[in-house]
């Protein structure tokens, strides 16, 4: 096996070294090992790594440490699913950027006003980070120019394939260079994602990650026994013994998660409910006053959790095991962020330690025995 590379092994700027040191972030990820490298060498790159295992950083540190800030071309364009994830990477990427003289980073996302966007893109940013819709609506409007683009990312592909963006995408890519260097992540690879790369990025290098358990390294896990009906009473003590406030529980349907929330309401807590049929209006307010912590308890499907970063969640709960392996590791990566600590509690009945078992033995993750105090009933 190589040796593991560290940021100083991949001779970045000392603005971006600061930035990181800054933001608590030390030992680069395993993606983001491979990544950098090969983007610092303007290689294009196909990959695919779990979620929550660092990938903004993975392109965003070569993006950013290849602009030129005298240009006053749009030389990296970042699509992204959804408005959120959008904000969220131009957020990350201003963090990065921080100590840089001149960086300048804007969102293009529908749901905003085009007279603020184009106040935006008259500032002149290096970096866009856009929806698809929205990019190709202010590219015919004349408003965006990414002629001279020099890096594109395709980031959460299989996001973007699911919500349909596919042709957008394809058009988009048209509108490019045709050298320049392309960078796709995704956490999975369908047909329709591996067509776009033979479409239009032969000799890219590949980059596969196995979900690792120390790409999560600070997250204390814990497997929880008890009955189904002991469940949510499980959430709340465990909340009250640990001294956790802001926490995510995960379920696995939507009903579920209604169910859940309305439940822990009533036991008094602040809970908000996220799932698929929740509209997207109502999803951004609810991820909003989760992140200003104005509730502690988000109740989330699978589905909306993805690629959500707040940075200051406490702990996890798996109320229900996840039915697929990789979504365990995407579940608890949504703690212990940015260098801090977290824990997460996977709640097993009888029924899901089958479940657990397999989980356990494809991540190879160690969760301990929790030991809930036997005393108060
Ligand atoms: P992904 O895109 O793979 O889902 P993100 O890029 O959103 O993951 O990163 C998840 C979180 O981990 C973010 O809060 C980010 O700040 C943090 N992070 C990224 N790289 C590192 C690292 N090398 N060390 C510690 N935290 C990191
Ligand atoms: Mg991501």
């Amino acid at each position: 096996m190589s040796e593991e590379i560290t940021f100083k092994d991949l001779g970045l700027s000392p603005e971006v070294m600061e930035a990181l040191d800054k933001m608590g972030v030390t030992r680069p990820t395993t993606v983001q090992q491979k990544a950098i490298p090969l983007m610092m060498d303007n290689m294009s790159v196909i990959a695919k790594a779990p979620t929550g295992t660092g990938k903004t950083f993975a392109f965003g540190i070569p993006i950013i440490e290849y602009l030129n800030l005298n240009s006053k071309y749009v030389q990296a364009l970042i699509l992204s699913p959804t408005r959120e994830l959008a904000l969220q990477i131009t957020a990350e990427l201003k963090g990065l950027g921080k100590y840089i003289e001149g960086f300048k980073v804007a969102p293009l996302i529908g749901g905003q006003s085009m007279r603020i966007q184009e106040e935006k893109l008259a500032k002149n940013p290096q970096i866009i980070v856009a929806t698809p819709g929205r990019l190709l609506d202010m590219v015919s409007r004349r408003l965006c120019d990414i002629s001279q683009i020099y890096t594109l990312v395709l980031d959460e592909a299989d996001e973007m394939l699911k919500m349909g963006f596919i042709k957008d995408i394809k058009r988009i890519i048209a509108l490019t260079p045709e050298d320049r260097q392309t960078a796709l992540f995704s956490a999975t690879m369908p047909r329709e994602i591996q067509d776009i790369t033979w479409e239009f990025m032969t000799g890219a290098a590949e980059i596969d990650v196995m979900p690792k358990a120390e790409d999560h390294p600070n997250i204390d896990q814990y497997i929880v026994s008890c009955p189904e009906k002991d469940k949510l009473c499980a959430v709340t003590k465990i909340m009250k013994k640990e001294n956790l406030h802001k926490v995510i529980v995960f379920c696995n349907t939507k009903n579920e998660a209604s169910r859940v929330c309305e439940k822990l309401s009533r036991q008094g807590l602040k809970a908000e409910a996220l799932h698929g049929d929740i509209g997207q209006g109502a999803r951004n307010r609810v991820m909003d006053d989760y992140r200003s912590s104005k509730f502690d308890v988000l109740v989330a499907t699978d589905v909306v959790a993805r690629g959500i970063d707040v940075d200051d969640v406490e702990g996890i709960f798996n109320y229900n095991i996840p039915k697929e392996n990789e979504l365990y590791l995407h579940r608890i990566g949504r703690t212990a962020r940015a260098g801090k600590s977290g824990k997460a509690f996977s709640l097993v009945a009888y029924l899901d330690r089958q479940r657990m078992d397999e989980i356990i033995r494809y991540t190879k993750v160690d969760p301990k025995p929790y030991e809930m105090d036997s005393g108060e009933a």
